[in-house]
């Protein structure tokens, strides 16, 4: 059914996306959104849409859609990702999800196939978040999650707004926006999981929900030498206590809760000085809400303990919080029948990553499409996915789209 599908044209696209930000001496590349990077890269698929005859539009967030027409007008299906990357990134995330689309949609032009429904790519604005924040930003202001303008108004560190990048790049359209019939996402996995399974496919059936805290301690600093223990207010102390309990209360809730303490800053940072103050930042995720829910109080309540009893102050504010998202079970089981039917293993597994798909959940079938990441790593130039698990990949986001597309 997928005959026309050529993986090698599809790594070649890669490879050119790839070279617009280069890190020399790697594989892979640094675009952030909304940069002349991501204009070039934008440019190249606008390109490839144009010579394939889609119909392209920009929105007023950036996104890019590149529709091939169906028998009957209606809302598209739509597939897709993204091509920014963070500032150390690999050529596979969110570009996989472009190019297959466009695969996809080229194997249907080289054989006349017609759909009943448009099919659309998708190029997703800012998803990575490095730059602006927050991240799935585009999708997320597509299917009404994010308010335009908050999201037009984020500034990045050098103070240039998103709607100001976004105009001057070229980028900057007024298309509408609307609800697809479907919405189905390849991407890589991003984790260990498939490839210590030994498994080709994984059929995404969640996406982990996030809650980022940041606790600012406040004690005393003070002589590490004259300074007896039972007088000392000492933030980094209970910085530590913290992260360790976020560690014991992840364990205690068990199943997927996973917890991480990845910022710790004491002040003044000195060898021979008490903390007087102390930052930390605490990520907390979890499929389940409930148990999310838990583990956020229950750290809270855990940090709230420890400050009191060190005699240490403790501000808390919540810097991301996304609740879980649940994939469409109808979609999930194509996704399975169309992988299982070309001979692949699957494995039904939570996204570990936040990923657009997530955006569209709430408002349309929705499902995704994991292909295995070696070594588990991304976010890094190191990030390689085999070309015959690329082949997988886009084999299976054929069959679903021609299912969806009827
Ligand atoms: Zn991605």
């Amino acid at each position: 059914m997928s005959g026309s599908i050529d993986v090698e044209r599809l790594a070649a696209r890669l490879e050119e996306l790839a070279r617009i930000g280069a890190i020399e001496g790697t594989h892979g590349c640094s675009r952030l959104a909304a940069t002349d990077e991501d204009r070039a890269a934008r440019d190249l698929v606008v390109d490839w849409m144009r010579a394939l005859e889609l119909e392209v539009t920009v929105d007023a967030i950036g996104n890019v859609f590149g529709t091939r027409a169906g028998r009957t007008d209606g809302p598209p299906v739509v597939t897709g990702s993204h091509v920014d990357t963070v500032a150390r990134g690999g050529r596979y995330d969110g570009n996989l999800g472009v190019v297959a689309g466009l695969e996809v949609l080229e194997a249907w032009n080289a054989t006349g196939v017609t759909t009943e429904r448009p099919v659309a790519v998708g190029v997703f604005t800012n998803e990575e978040g490095v730059r602006f924040q927050p991240d799935m930003m585009g999708s997320g202001v597509h299917q009404g999650f994010f308010e335009l303008a908050d999201c037009l108004a984020a500034r990045d560190a050098d103070g240039l707004t998103l709607g100001d990048e976004l105009a001057r790049i070229g980028y900057a359209g007024d298309a509408e926006p609307f609800t697809p019939h479907a919405y189905v996402e390849l991407h890589i996995e991003q984790g260990p999981v498939l490839e210590e399974a030994g498994v080709t496919i994984g059929a995404v059936t969640s996406v982990q929900g996030i809650s980022w805290t940041e606790l600012l301690l406040d004690g005393q600093a003070n002589h590490a030498g004259t300074t007896p223990m039972r007088l000392r207010r000492d933030a980094g102390l209970v910085a530590a206590e913290i992260a360790a309990g976020a560690r014991r209360i992840a364990l205690e809730v068990g199943a997927d809760q996973v917890a991480t303490v990845g910022v710790m800053e004491l002040v003044p940072g000195a060898v021979n000085v008490i903390p007087g103050s102390a930052r930390l930042t605490v990520d907390l995720r979890n499929t389940d809400d409930g148990a999310l829910r838990e583990a956020e109080e229950r750290l809270l309540e855990l940090a709230r303990d420890l400050a009191e009893g060190e005699g240490v102050a403790l501000t808390e504010r919540s810097l991301v919080r996304l609740s879980p998202v649940s994939f469409d079970p109808g979609t999930i089981d194509l996704v399975e029948r169309a992988a299982r039917a070309l001979g692949h293993d699957v494995l039904r597994m939570p996204s570990g990553a936040g990923h657009d798909a997530q955006m569209f959940a709430p408002n349309c079938p929705t499902a995704m499409i994991f292909v295995p990441s070696r070594d588990g790593i991304s976010h890094d130039p190191s990030e390689f996915t085999e070309p015959k698990e690329l082949r997988a990949g886009v084999d299976v986001l054929h069959d679903v789209l021609r299912e969806l597309a009827g």
